[in-house]
């Protein structure tokens, strides 16, 4: 079937995907519709079950969004105003969202260079510096805001530096929040011990937009905790603080997974092993078409590692280059699609002037807004079209 995709080669083929589902995921749905049981009904309660499971934790909390998962970790946490959270700079708008719409503060740290990641030694570095801990409360001297929580993001994929990130946390009285929707199916090692990516922490948020490594045919997310308390308060909160019908203990929102993503996620979910397989693969064979293209390390300044322990399951493939605003045309011309995650560090973002950070606070994220370019990714993806989109690069900078 062909795609809707206007590009030849789009960065993500749901179409693809779907073409090899299509009855199984439309029976699941047809499954709901007969059931008529649209909220919170028997196909969350069994996607959840799916999920604790497969992922090996304690509880899974199903949500309407990895955004609202984000919010809801931070109201189970109580997190306010007066609180700070540190977060990276270089991450999806709603990781720094969450944390301002509940009129705390986003500490900003700075990313790793190599990996765009959450730099462990700049958090240490951070709290050295500029915290006091006193009565099991760590405070930030600079700005007087009580320091609650890390949150750390798996971007593109990748996990972060856990077992760095874990003994600060412990150090310091904090809390840990897993920005796990990029990363479904990623796994991270702590004391030798290898978990999945979003169980490491006190409370680990997930998206299944439908361009993630698990994505549904809509908005859906999920919390992951081993604490009961905190799984019984997302509960609580995700339906809007109700105890008993109509009685209720807090104010919590209306974010429940709906009945029918979460029979599509259901199905879908029995592939994440395989998919996530099929992207590392499909990573690795970049690696070798760059490295065979005499570009890297020149005008193709870095291409990501392909670890071979699962920390990465590429659902993004970002490559830095030069020129990349002239690149990202020039395949546009060619019919590759490409994007830019991100062009602009949230510190920068105009409804965050208020915050007080500026033009060179955190180098690396700005230096990476310039530099990174994503490739299309999807586990359908062919080794023909992957020559392609190399070829591609090589023409732009051999012309
Ligand atoms: C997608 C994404 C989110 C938000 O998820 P939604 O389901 O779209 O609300 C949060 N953080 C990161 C890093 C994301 O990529």
């Amino acid at each position: 079937m062909s795609s809707p995709s206007p590009y030849r080669i789009p960065i993500v083929d749901l179409r693809a995907q779907y073409d090899k589902l299509r009855a199984e995921v439309l029976d699941a749905i047809e499954a709901v519709i007969e059931e008529q049981q649209f909220i919170l009904g028997p196909a969350v309660k069994s996607f959840e079950d799916q999920m604790q499971k497969l992922l090996q934790c304690s509880f899974a909390v199903g949500v309407a969004s990895g955004s609202d998962a984000l919010l809801l970790a931070l109201m189970a946490l109580d997190i306010g105003p007066g609180d700070g959270v540190i977060v990276p700079p270089f991450t999806f708008f709603s990781t720094v969202s969450s944390i301002t719409r509940l009129g705390a503060a986003p500490l900003f740290v700075d990313i790793e260079a190599e990996s765009f990641l959450l730099s462990a030694a700049a958090v240490e570095g951070f709290l050295g510096e500029r915290s006091r801990t006193r009565a099991g409360q760590t405070t930030d001297s600079k700005t007087g805001l009580r320091i609650k929580a890390i949150l750390p993001v798996h971007l593109f994929g990748q996990a972060c530096d856990m077992a760095k990130l874990i003994p600060l946390a412990k150090k310091y009285h904090l809390s840990i929040i897993e920005d796990v929707a990029q990363a479904c199916g990623a796994r991270l090692s702590i004391d030798a011990q290898s978990k999945f990516a979003g169980t490491a922490g006190d409370l680990g948020c997930f998206s299944f937009f439908p361009s993630k490594t698990l994505g549904g045919f809509g908005d859906g997310g999920l919390v992951v905790t081993n604490d009961k308390q905190l799984a019984q308060k997302i509960r609580l909160l995700r339906m809007h603080g109700e105890t008993t019908k109509y009685h209720h203990e807090v104010t919590g929102i209306n974010s429940r997974l709906d009945s029918i993503q979460a029979a599509v996620l259901s199905v879908k979910q029995r592939y994440l092993k395989e998919w996530c397989e099929q992207r590392v693969q499909r990573a690795k064979t970049y690696h070798q078409l760059f490295a065979n293209r005499g570009l890297l390390g020149r005008e193709v300044i870095r291409i990501p590692a392909v670890p071979k322990d699962g920390t990465h399951v590429f659902n993004n493939y970002v490559v830095s280059v030069q020129k990349r605003d002239a690149l990202k045309q020039f395949l546009a011309h060619e019919s590759v699609q490409s994007e830019i995650y991100y062009p602009l560090s949230l510190h920068l973002q105009p409804c965050f002037a208020g915050l007080g950070y500026g033009k060179g606070d955190f180098p690396e994220a700005e230096l990476a807004a310039t530099e990174v370019l994503a490739l299309p990714m999807y586990p359908e993806l062919t080794a023909p079209q992957q020559e392609l989109i190399v070829d591609k690069v090589r023409a732009f900078y051999r012309r």
